[in-house]
Parts: C-alpha cells; sequence; structure tokens
C-alpha cells in the first residue's frame, strides 16, 4: 500500500471530522462508572444535552449507534399491533418504517418522492380520518441524510394539533442535532432521537433520546417488550449521574469537551450559520457546474449535506472512486434507489470555509476526470460566496 500523504477528507454526511481536542479528552484513562467522580461526568453530560435538544425534560444516553435510539424510541411509547404513521422522506424513513414492522407495529408509509419533505398537509389530512385515534404515533425524520432535505417539524406538529388528534410525535435528528436549529420543547416533540457521530464531532457509538412528559406517560402503560432500552431505570439512575448498565465512559469524555466547543465557544446559534453559510455555498458550486441539487424546495433545504443529481448516463458511484483514489476525499454513496443517481457531499460537524474549499475542489477535479459534462465554475461561486459573506456578515446568517 502506498501512503496518501495528508489528511483524508471524510465528507460523507457521518461519521464526521472528529476534532483533536475531542479525541485527545477520549484518550484519558477510563474511570470507574459507579466511582464517586462519575455522577459529574455524567450529570454535565446530561445537563449540556437537554440545552442542544432544547429540552428542560428528560434526555437519555445509549452506548449504541443512531438504530438503537430509533428502536428505543417505538419501544418506549407503543405496544404490539399498535399502528403508527411514518414518511417516505428517503432511505432512512424507511429503514425506521422497516424496524416498526420487525418489532411487531403496524405502519403506514406516506409515500413520498425522496426529494421533499414530510408534507404536513397529508398527515393532517391522514389523522382527520382517523377518527378512532388508532394511529398512537407519527414518526418524521427532520433531517433525511439520504437526500439532503429537511421536513418541517414544527408545521407537521400544528398539523397534528389541527387534526386534533392524540398521538405521539418521534422525530429523528440523527443527521441534524447540533448542525440544523431543532426544538424539542418548542416544536411539541414527544421522542427526539439523535446520535453522536455528526452535527456533534463524536466518534459512533452514543445515541439519545429526549422524551417529553407524555411520553413518559406512555411508556408506564405501553407494552413492547423492552430492557436495555427501557427508559424507566435509566431516568432512575440518571438522576443522581450514573447509568444501569455500563456506559460508554470515553465517548462521555469526548462529549463533555464537544459540548464546551458548540455551547460554550462557538454557540449553538453561530454553528447553525456556520451550516447554514456552507450549505449554500456548496449549492452555488452545484448550479455554476451546471448540475442540479436534489433538494426541490428551498424551504427544505439541508445545511448538513446536499445531495447531487448527476446527469442521465454518468454513474455517481464512479465519480466517487475517481475522487477518493485521485485525492484521498470519502463522498456519500447514493442509498436505496438513488444508488448511481447521486452523491452526496457532508458539510457537517467540525468545518470551517478552507475544508469546503478543499471538498468542493475535489469533487471539480474529480467530475472533470469522470468526463461528467460540467463547466469549471463551481469551485469560483462558492468562493465568492464565501468572500462575499466575510465582507458583509449578515449574507452568512441569510
Ligand atoms: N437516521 C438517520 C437520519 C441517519 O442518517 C442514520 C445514519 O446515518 C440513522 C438513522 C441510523 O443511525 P446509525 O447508523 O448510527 O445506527
Amino acid at each position: 500500500m502506498t501512503r496518501a500523504a495528508g489528511r483524508h477528507f471524510l465528507q460523507i454526511p457521518g461519521p464526521t471530522n472528529v476534532p483533536d481536542r475531542v479525541l485527545r479528552a477520549i484518550d484519558f484513562p477510563t474511570m470507574d462508572h459507579r466511582g464517586p467522580d462519575f455522577g459529574s461526568l455524567g450529570k454535565e453530560v446530561l445537563t449540556g444535552m437537554k440545552r442542544v435538544f432544547k429540552t428542560a425534560s428528560h434526555v437519555v444516553i445509549y452506548p449504541a449507534s443512531g438504530t438503537g435510539a430509533w428502536e428505543a424510541a417505538l419501544a418506549n411509547t407503543l405496544s404490539p399491533g399498535d399502528q403508527v404513521l411514518m414518511y417516505e422522506t428517503g432511505h432512512f424513513a424507511a429503514l425506521w418504517q422497516k424496524m416498526a414492522t420487525r418489532l411487531g407495529l403496524q405502519p403506514e408509509f406516506i409515500a413520498g418522492d425522496w426529494r421533499s419533505g414530510a408534507d404536513p398537509q397529508a398527515i393532517e389530512t391522514r389523522l382527520r380520518d382517523d377518527q378512532a385515534h388508532r394511529i398512537k404515533a407519527v414518526c418524521v425524520v427532520h433531517n433525511e441524510t439520504a437526500t439532503g432535505v429537511v421536513s418541517r417539524i414544527a408545521e407537521v406538529r400544528r398539523a397534528i394539533d389541527a387534526a386534533k388528534h392524540p398521538a405521539l410525535f418521534l422525530v429523528d435528528t440523527i443527521s441534524s442535532l447540533g448542525s440544523i436549529d431543532y426544538r424539542h420543547d418548542e416544536w411539541g416533540v414527544d421522542v427526539t432521537v439523535g446520535g453522536s457521530q455528526k452535527g456533534l464531532m463524536l466518534p459512533p457509538g452514543l445515541s439519545f433520546n429526549a422524551i417529553s412528559t407524555q411520553a413518559l406517560a406512555a411508556s408506564k402503560t405501553a407494552k413492547m417488550p423492552r430492557s436495555f432500552w427501557d427508559w424507566g431505570e435509566m431516568i432512575a439512575s440518571n438522576k443522581d449521574g450514573y447509568f444501569p448498565y455500563t456506559p460508554a465512559t470515553n465517548l462521555l469524555y469526548g462529549l463533555r469537551e464537544a459540548l464546551k466547543m458548540l455551547l460554550e465557544e462557538e454557540g449553538l446559534e453561530n454553528v447553525f450559520a456556520r451550516h447554514q453559510r456552507h450549505a449554500e455555498a456548496t449549492r452555488r458550486a452545484v448550479r455554476a457546474w451546471g448540475l442540479e441539487v436534489l433538494a426541490k424546495n428551498p424551504a427544505e433545504y439541508s445545511s448538513s449535506l446536499t445531495a447531487v443529481l448527476m446527469p442521465a448516463g454518468h454513474d455517481a458511484d464512479r465519480v466517487r472512486k475517481l475522487i477518493l483514489e485521485n485525492f484521498d476525499m470519502s463522498l456519500g454513496t447514493g442509498l436505496g434507489k438513488l444508488a448511481g443517481k447521486v452523491f452526496r457531499i457532508g458539510h457537517l460537524g467540525d468545518f470551517n470555509d478552507l475544508t469546503l474549499m478543499g471538498t468542493l475542489s475535489g469533487c471539480e477535479m474529480g467530475l472533470e476526470l469522470a468526463g461528467a459534462p460540467i463547466k469549471r465554475e463551481g469551485v469560483q461561486a462558492a468562493l465568492q460566496y464565501l468572500a462575499e459573506c466575510r465582507r458583509s456578515p449578515v449574507r452568512a446568517a441569510a
């Protein structure tokens, strides 16, 4: 194997690049998770995560990938055979739906075009039809990582309320938490699902549920079998900062450091503005190449990733392969029915203007090498936008 000089560009939409200081925080002797010092670490990260979710209610942390927190959200709130209303935003929504079926629930999937977010009107109409209130939960993916499309969660909440329906509202924020504005309490979400490996700038291995009072009440009567995922024991131990089983201690050291960076040093609102700026610069590059952004509606553009549609007859995976071989950069592949049709540029996590320009340069060179019919103007368009943002910071927040 030949050595690749310089740092690998990990520009998939998560896992993202882990900052050196977070890696250093993790690289510390593991402590006794039942000893006297652990409780203060536990309390600190649980309090910090409430600020990230924007909730005054409970947050639990699992030593698991995001899929685990998906299962926890369903298993704690529902009973076998319950109907759930899910929305087909893309590959990850489809995986959550598959999980619901496997767990013995009855998911109903509102069909989507994989280029748009969940339609609040369609959800309202379906819930109004459900006079008997058989639907027990509405599940939506906030940021569909397969498509780069954001669903309007506050509007979905209003749709549920307008239908006067008691269903719980479950939202996946795995690729938006810490990158795109999200408000668990204000938006009336009952369970929010999160993961460590994207906006939180940590390695994979932690996942989260933020839990409303209504969701907690539902968990007392919900009959899905659960043990590892059970909120009851977790919340009881968390009161003093401890866990009912062995937590991922070193990842919690990393989480403490990442929370310091996001909440104290940069500030969440600045983090969101930075992601917006990089997403807009990326979309300008895509258009200047003469290519199309997969997301259809500007109000639903994702700030954490951009899916780029390749022209017919040009394989997106061939472009990704050439970019990896020539420039040592990983980009996201097309998932599910988008395989070969799109590549995804991750611009989330520990990411700045120059990381973006390196990323877009790699894309432009790779597209050219692949013989894609592009104009060599994308990098220039992004540079120009980033420079304008520096001259007039109001633009950056626009
Ligand atoms: N939901 C979304 C939106 C995701 O992007 C992912 C993973 O990328 C998952 C769920 C599954 O999470 P994990 O792969 O961490 O289990």
